[in-house]
């Protein structure tokens, strides 16, 4: 701009200065010419007065550098300073002579053939009627302007360079202020009065630009707070499979770094499932997908966003589904074992009852034969029962109401209850501590401690002891069963609370038992809001150690 200010500026004053020169020239020449007309007007005028006295002898004795021509009335030449007379063709046709003629003088400017060149006539009438008439060439006038060209050269490129000057900074002195403008604060510039309403007007559309990145930011923020803190992940993807969104749940699900770029979604995560999802949802159909990714289940639903008919990108959320999915394992696996062990009984009742059938059995053999399937009979009852009970558990269906009960008491109780079957392994059991109270279900609890005590005699070794401990403890009650029995291997110490985990099955065959003893006993810790501990050391013993919230008071 500045550039462009300079240019014109300097072009308006080369153009004035240079249309003022020729004007100046123009009016020199004219100025010269009337000059000269008036001076060869006089001169025709004495000249004329010389040839009323002398005549011919007076235009003779004439010296001068202007062409002096005697005509005659008819425009006869009589004479002609600067060529032969005779020779001459009539003048009576001049401009100059008619009006000499006719009002005693006259002028004209015209080109001489004569002189060859632009010339200025005077003539005057004598008193005889013959004309005198005195030429001068245009030239002299010319020659006077030419003259002075040089001084006006001179003073042309000396008003040129400070014309160039003056504008060069007269246009830097104009965008000064224009360049200084602080366009975030426009209302403070103090600049030409000209530019307030754009400054105004720039100020308004600041406001609401600054007003609109606000809103934008709170929007951006809520969204990133609303995804961030979703435990689904969230992915966003443009109709080329960019991603343009997501939240942390996503990468996370997708086992996928922070991308530093704009990235394909493919690029988060490899699996032939992942790809199959992105590429049916690109191509425009919803898709279903279960990704398995380190130990975990993750459900992917991914749906395209359709603008009209077309389709504008894509959006993907992915579920947590490892709990359900470890459910269902566990489920599966839950109803697989309950048929097996249900079978086993039934089996072996019905090949029994299929010998009998038969009347092979021999009537001393009876006996023994209905004693199996009583036996088999009260596996299947006793498998039935533990069946129920955790099922209860599971699902919180245990709708006696609670009460305190004093698990020393307790304790007591189900030791008796056990004693004989501790005689039968040679096992001795006591029980030590002091009444403490719990608030909780009876029936549950009395089902724990039976379960722990009933392992502990049935996996002991002949002359082992059992010794039951209940007393407070800080933080709640503590029910530990202590045996000096078979222990439980270290692998299997975190397996035995599973549903029909039993361990070397081979060698607790013998051992009567569901697999669902230590099972029931951690639901019903877990029903109570309990903890659950065991310690076990194979073939020094085990001690399980449950810890249970204190309510209620204690005696
Ligand atoms: P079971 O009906 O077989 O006793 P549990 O769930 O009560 O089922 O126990 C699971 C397995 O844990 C048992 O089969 C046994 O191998 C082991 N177990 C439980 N308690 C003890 C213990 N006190 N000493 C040694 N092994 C034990």
């Amino acid at each position: 701009m500045t550039a462009k200010l300079f240019r014109n500026s300097t072009a308006v004053a080369v153009s004035v200065m240079v249309l003022s020169i020729a004007l100046f020239l123009g009016m020199l020449y004219q100025h010269f010419s009337d000059q000269l007309m008036t001076e060869l007007e006089t001169e025709t005028w004495l000249v004329a007065q010389g040839v009323e006295l002398n005549g011919m002898d007076y235009l003779d004795g004439l010296n001068t550098e202007n062409r002096v021509t005697w005509v005659d009335r008819d425009g006869t030449v009589l004479y002609d300073s600067q060529a032969d007379a005779a020779t001459m063709e009539n003048h009576g046709d001049r401009e100059e002579i008619q009006q000499a003629l006719t009002d005693q003088s006259g002028t004209a400017r015209r080109y001489s053939s004569t002189l060859a060149q632009q010339t200025l006539y005077a003539a005057r009438r004598l008193s005889d009627g013959t004309v005198i008439r005195v030429a001068s060439a245009q030239q002299t006038v010319v020659t006077l302007l030419l003259s002075m060209v040089q001084p006006i050269l001179i003073i042309l490129a000396l008003a040129l360079l400070l014309s160039a000057v003056l504008a060069s900074r007269m246009a830097k002195r104009i965008i000064r202020p224009i360049v200084n403008l602080d366009l975030e604060h426009p209302e403070d510039c103090d600049t030409y009065e000209e530019l307030t309403p754009l400054l105004f007007r720039i100020k308004h559309q600041n406001d609401t630009i600054q007003q609109q990145v606000r809103q934008l930011r709170q929007k951006q923020q809520e969204f990133a707070a609303l995804t961030e803190n979703m435990s689904e992940g969230f992915l966003l993807l443009d109709r080329q499979g960019h991603v343009l969104s997501y939240n942390s749940g996503a990468l996370r699900q997708l086992g996928a770094q922070t991308p530093k770029e704009e990235v394909n979604a493919l690029v988060l995560n490899r699996s032939e499932n992942f790809r199959q999802a992105v590429d049916e949802v690109l191509s425009g159909h919803r898709s279903q997908q279960m990704l398995h990714l380190n130990g975990r289940y993750c459900q992917l639903l991914a749906n395209p966003v359709m603008q009209g008919e077309e389709q504008m990108g894509a959006v993907m959320v992915l579920l947590d589904v490892t709990e359900q999915e470890q459910r269902e394992d566990l489920r599966r696996e839950f109803t697989a074992n309950v048929s097996h062990e249900l079978k086993t009984p039934l089996t072996s009742i019905s090949g029994i009852a299929e010998i009998m059938q038969s009347g092979m059995v021999k009537a001393e053999d009876v006996q023994g034969f209905a004693s199996d399937i009583y036996q088999e009979a009260q596996r299947l009852i006793a498998l039935v029962e533990d069946i129920i009970r955790l099922s209860q558990l599971d699902e919180g269906a245990v709708n006696v109401e609670r009460e305190d009960v004093d698990l020393y008491q307790l304790a007591l109780e189900v030791v008796k209850r056990l004693e004989s079957a501790a005689q039968k392994q040679d096992v001795t059991i006591k029980t030590m501590g002091r009444s403490v109270q719990v608030h909780g279900v009876r029936r549950v609890l009395d089902e724990m401690i039976y379960n722990l005590c009933d392992n502990a005699i049935k996996y002991n070794r002949r002359g082992g002891t059992v010794a039951v401990t209940v007393g407070p403890v800080e933080g709640g009650v503590e029910v530990s069963v202590e045996d000096n029995g078979i222990g439980i291997p270290a692998e299997d110490q975190d397996r035995v609370f599973e549903r029909f985990y039993r361990v070397d099955k081979s060698h607790s065959k013998d051992i009567s038992g569901t697999g669902l003893g230590l099972s029931i006993v951690k639901h019903g810790t877990a029903f109570h809001d309990g903890q659950i501990h065991l310690e076990s050391t194979p073939g020094k013993g085990t001690t399980v150690t449950l810890l249970l919230p204190q309510t209620g008071v204690n005696a």
